[in-house]
C-alpha cells in the first residue's frame, strides 16, 4: 500500500511540473543527435542504425549461445539437477539470461517507440495556447486539431505497442 501511495505521489509530482510539459508530456522536437557519431533525424541513417543494432544483437546472441554461458543454459534446460551436479549454478545463469533478454526487450521497445512516435503517432495542436499537445481537449478546455499522424494512434497506444513488441522480443530471446 505504501508503494502505491509513493507511486501516486511521484506520478502527480511528474505531471505537475509545467517546465517539462505537465500532463502533455515532454515533447522532443526531433530524433536524437549524437554529435560526432550520428544524426538520427535522417531516416536513412536511423534505418541503418537500427539494422546495425539488430545485427549486433544477433551476433552477440549467437556468441552467447556458442559460449560456455549458452552451454550451461542448454544443460540446465535439459536437466537442471545434472548441471548443478557438475558444479554450475543454473539459477545464476538463468537470471543472467533473463536480464540480457530484458535488455534486448528494452532496446527493441525504445527503437520501435522512436519510429512509431516519429511516423504514425498523432500530433495535435491547441489553437488557443499555440502549443503542440497529445490531448483531444487541451487543459485550457479548447478542442485541439490533428496536425499529423494517425488520429487513433495516440501516445498511449504507441507506448502500449512498443511494450508489447518488446515483450515479444523478450519471449523470443529467452
Ligand atoms: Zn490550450
Amino acid at each position: 500500500m505504501i508503494t502505491l501511495a509513493f507511486t501516486q505521489m511521484l506520478y502527480y509530482l511528474g505531471i505537475s511540473i509545467e517546465e517539462y510539459g505537465g500532463d502533455d508530456g515532454l515533447r522532443l522536437a526531433a530524433r536524437s543527435r549524437f554529435p560526432g557519431l550520428t544524426d538520427l533525424r535522417d531516416s536513412t541513417v536511423f534505418y541503418y542504425v537500427v539494422l546495425g543494432l539488430l545485427l549486433l544483437l544477433l551476433l552477440l546472441g549467437r556468441r552467447l549461445v556458442d559460449a560456455r554461458f549458452g552451454m550451461v543454459i542448454r544443460a540446465a534446460r535439459s536437466n537442471e539437477a545434472r548441471a548443478r551436479a557438475v558444479g554450475f549454478s543454473p539459477y545464476r545463469y538463468k537470471l543472467t539470461a533473463f536480464a540480457l533478454a530484458g535488455a534486448g526487450c528494452g532496446l527493441a521497445g525504445a527503437l520501435l517507440d522512436s519510429i512509431l512516435g516519429a511516423t504514425v503517432q498523432e500530433r495535435r495542436w491547441c489553437p488557443r495556447c499555440e502549443i503542440a499537445t497529445e490531448r483531444r481537449i487541451h487543459r485550457c478546455g479548447t478542442s485541439t486539431s490533428l496536425r499529423g499522424g494517425l488520429g487513433a494512434f495516440d501516445n498511449d497506444l504507441v507506448n502500449l505497442t512498443s511494450v508489447l513488441a518488446g515483450g515479444v522480443v523478450t519471449w523470443a530471446l529467452a
